[in-house]
């Protein structure tokens, strides 16, 4: 699933490339046909993102809303415009860029009422400008909640996944299985100010970079010592020079290192299934 600051960094795309102009938009499978013959050749007004909703606003208030889910895609590029294949939901556009939409879980027109609505639904976006902290801080301080569940709930902050999850926690050596309310007011704090830098971070690079540059070279050294197990998603338990090379630039310190030693304390790097998704921490460091 894509963390907020893939979304951000999509709505951004789009804005750059379609605001302001006239955008064709069709449905060549047909499931948002209404929406696209509606759309078509009106104007986008702009493009934008909160949490992992993107909303695209068209002259005469149409919104559309895209959550792309766990399987969607939204591909920009250049003409020439390749014939429509496969599920291909919404295309749009103009002279000089197409944009394709697939698998997402959400596209649909809503409406200003309908945003508002789906955005009154969310917690503060730590990429937003107008995001208030404090919201967050007051949901997750009063809450008997595990932290670890309520940085994944849209409603408390909008956009963290589980890499921003598991390496936000690590980060500030809190427990996932920590109550809310026994997490500092002011650890909370921090833990949104580092986020907000680590998004940011994200939209620019396009992908998630938690280590600090000092512990870079560490991290990798440990890697390349240990050879993951228990991580056929990104390597198959196999230790080559490329895949070693890609775990040094996923630059996460537990995310998916589990049986992996913990950088700081030597711990050996945990997972579990939790909540549907897999956990990762360090039972060292975070308590
Ligand atoms: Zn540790």
């Amino acid at each position: 699933m894509p963390e907020g600051h893939s979304v951000h960094r999509l709505a951004r795309g789009l804005h750059r490339s379609f605001a302001g102009t006239e955008v064709r938009t069709s449905s060549p499978q047909g499931r948002f046909s209404s929406g696209a013959e509606i759309l078509d050749a009106t104007l986008l007004e702009r493009a934008g993102a909160w949490g992992k909703h993107l909303f695209m606003e068209f002259e005469r208030d149409e919104v559309v809303h895209v959550h792309l889910g766990l399987y969607g895609t939204f591909v920009k590029a250049r003409p020439p415009v390749p014939e429509p294949r496969g599920a291909l939901r919404l295309r749009l556009e103009n002279d000089e860029w197409y944009a394709d939409l697939r698998g997402p879980t959400a596209c649909d027109l809503v409406g200003p009422d309908g945003r508002d609505a789906i955005i009154a639904r969310l917690g503060p976006d730590p990429l937003r400008r107008d995001a208030d902290p404090a919201k967050a801080r007051r949901r997750i301080t009063g809450s008997r909640a595990p932290i670890g569940t309520l940085l994944m709930d849209q409603s408390v902050i909008a956009g963290i996944g589980n890499i921003y999850r598991a390496e936000l926690l690590y980060r500030h050596g809190v427990s996932p299985f920590r109550e809310g309310r026994e997490v500092e007011p002011e650890v909370v704090d921090a833990m949104w100010d580092d986020l907000v830098v680590l998004m940011k971070d994200g939209v620019r690079r396009g992908r998630i970079v938690t280590v600090d540059p000092d512990d870079r070279g560490a991290l990798a050294d440990l890697d390349t010592d240990r050879p993951a197990s228990d991580d056929p998603g990104l390597d198959g338990g196999e230790d080559t020079p490329t895949l070693r090379r890609r775990r040094r630039e996923t630059g996460v310190y537990v995310y998916r290192r589990s049986g992996r030693t913990c950088l700081r304390c030597g711990s050996i790097v945990a997972d579990q299934e939790w909540g549907g998704r897999r956990l990762f921490w360090c039972p060292g460091c975070q308590i």
